[in-house]
């Protein structure tokens, strides 16, 4: 079962190659034509029916995609059989079966993209609407205003433009698909060429429309059947349940590849009209302007999203979420000026070293977030609560005097004693924490170097207790 993909594409193959043999051998053989041509379409949706009855996590998508094989078939067979008592009209029903590809597909592919992203994910959508600009500026001057001015008017213009703005849409949610976080199994890469196909089949159908090249039966018809062959392998691939499996995290690194989409998108708009500048052609002034300011402030708008990411792993310590040292002593050195008012508790968990004996390094890890989170939840709002050194804590209070410091620090003290701690295998385990403190009321002195030594008369008296650095400053005067 594992090999019926590759089976699959191998017939659908071969059906294209006779497809091209009854057009070269027997032209006036139109039924056989149009039965071998439609089996493509219909034989990608049998198989994502079989898709969407084998796997439950895609079964609505594969259902969507089928019915938008559906409706193409439908329109095939209208259009072959009006074709056969002359010219069809334009529009004419088919177009309805061909339209509703559109948002039968768009829909298909929202509901992966939801499936797969667990949060929201303004990067990826920025770099789908960067890719967006960039396709929509080259459909809109290579199709859409060339199709606007040759198409007439009423409903032939309407009809005619929806094909080319449906071919957008469902562009920019594949980009959407493609460029968002998650695992990438073989079937996304073969629903990526079946993309890939249709979208290069119906930009050249538009533009030999256009042009008046286009003729019934050319090379194109390789392409929309090998892209429904690519698909029926993409779902009948083993992979395919992972399309929908939720990515681990929201945004995807800025690699090497996505910069390179992401930089010819941006540039797509300003070198095409430079292109049809220098062949005297209309560069599309205003178009391309509207399109690169879109483009610069698409840009902007990802860049203040990196650095602003940056920025908070810079503060953010990887295991706890709690500031990092480096954060703790540059808001230190903010706060801490002279005639200020302001504390700090500078925390150290007891026999740290025995937890992690018995319990290993990965469950001291899971003690330490534990404890990290309590001292946050019991710290008041506009206390900085740091990572200081491995199982060091420091928070600084703004304000605080002798008897806030105290306070506070008997309530993480008994905050962390006070319930054990649960840990993942079933068991749990509790420990206590020593705590120093001192503020600019009490010493002078450099207020860390105070609060260690006050915390080191902690550890001496016992563990599990508080000690403010007056005692410190008193001892030593
Ligand atoms: P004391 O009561 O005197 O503080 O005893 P202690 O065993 O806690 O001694 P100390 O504070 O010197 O020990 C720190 C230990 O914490 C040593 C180190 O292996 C462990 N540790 C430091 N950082 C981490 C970490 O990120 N994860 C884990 N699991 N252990 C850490
Ligand atoms: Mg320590
Ligand atoms: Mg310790």
């Amino acid at each position: 079962m594992s090999r019926a993909w590759q089976l699959y594409g191998a017939a659908g193959g071969v059906v294209i190659a006779v497809y091209y043999a009854v057009l070269h051998y027997a032209p006036e053989a139109a039924l056989a034509q149009t039965a071998l041509y439609t089996s493509a379409g219909l034989g990608c949706m049998a198989c994502l029916l079989v898709a969407a009855a084998r796997h439950r996590a895609v079964r609505v998508p594969m259902l969507l995609f089928a019915a938008s094989f559906l409706a193409a078939a439908w329109a095939d067979i209208a259009f072959y059989s009006a074709a056969l008592h002359g010219e069809p009209p334009y529009p004419g029903p088919p177009d309805v079966g061909y339209l509703l590809q559109y948002p039968l597909e768009a829909a298909a592919l929202m509901l992966l993209v939801r499936r797969r992203t667990p949060r929201h994910d303004r990067a990826t959508l920025i770099d789908a609407a960067i890719v967006a600009a960039g396709t929509g500026f080259l459909t809109y001057v290579f199709i859409i205003a060339p199709t606007y001015m040759n198409s007439g008017g009423g409903l032939t213009r309407l009809v005619s433009l929806a094909y080319p703005l449906g071919d957008l849409a469902v562009a920019v949610v594949t980009a959407r698909l493609l460029l968002g976080a998650g695992r990438r199994p073989v079937a996304l890469h073969l629903f990526a060429v079946y993309m890939a196909l249709v979208s290069y089949a119906d930009g050249t159908y538009l533009m030999q429309t256009l042009n008046g090249t286009y003729q019934a039966g050319n090379f194109l018809d390789a392409f929309w059947m090998g892209a429904a062959v690519c698909l029926g392998a993409a779902v009948l691939h083993p992979s395919v349940p992972r399309l929908a499996e939720r990515a681990a995290s929201a945004t995807p690194d800025a690699g090497p590849a996505r910069l390179g989409v992401l930089a010819l998108a941006a540039t797509v708009a300003p070198l095409t009209s430079l292109g049809l500048y220098l062949r005297h052609a209309d560069p599309q002034v205003p178009v391309a302007s509207i399109t690169c300011t879109v483009m610069f402030l698409l840009v902007i708008a990802r860049m203040a999203g990196l650095v602003s990411a940056q920025r908070h792993t810079a503060v953010t310590d990887e295991l706890t979420g709690l500031r990092t040292r480096r954060a703790f002593q540059t808001a230190l050195r903010r706060t801490a000026r002279p005639g200020a008012r302001v504390g700090v508790l500078l925390i150290d968990v007891d026999h740290f070293k025995q937890v992690n004996d018995t319990l290993g390094h990965h469950g001291g890890d899971i003690v330490l977030a534990e404890v990290a989170e309590r001292l946050r939840a019991r710290s008041r709002p506009g206390d900085l609560v740091a990572r200081y050194g491995g199982e060091e804590f420091a928070i600084l209070l703004p304000g605080a005097g002798p008897e806030d410091l105290a306070a506070v620090a008997e309530r993480l003290r008994a905050g962390v004693a006070g319930a054990p701690i649960p840990l993942p295998d079933g068991g749990e385990v509790t420990v206590t924490i020593s705590v120093g403190g001192a503020d600019l009321h009490t010493t002078t002195h450099d207020l860390m170097l105070a609060a260690d030594r006050a915390l080191y008369q902690s550890k001496d008296a016992g563990r599990d207790r508080y000690t403010p650095a007056v005692a410190v400053v008193s001892a030593g005067a």
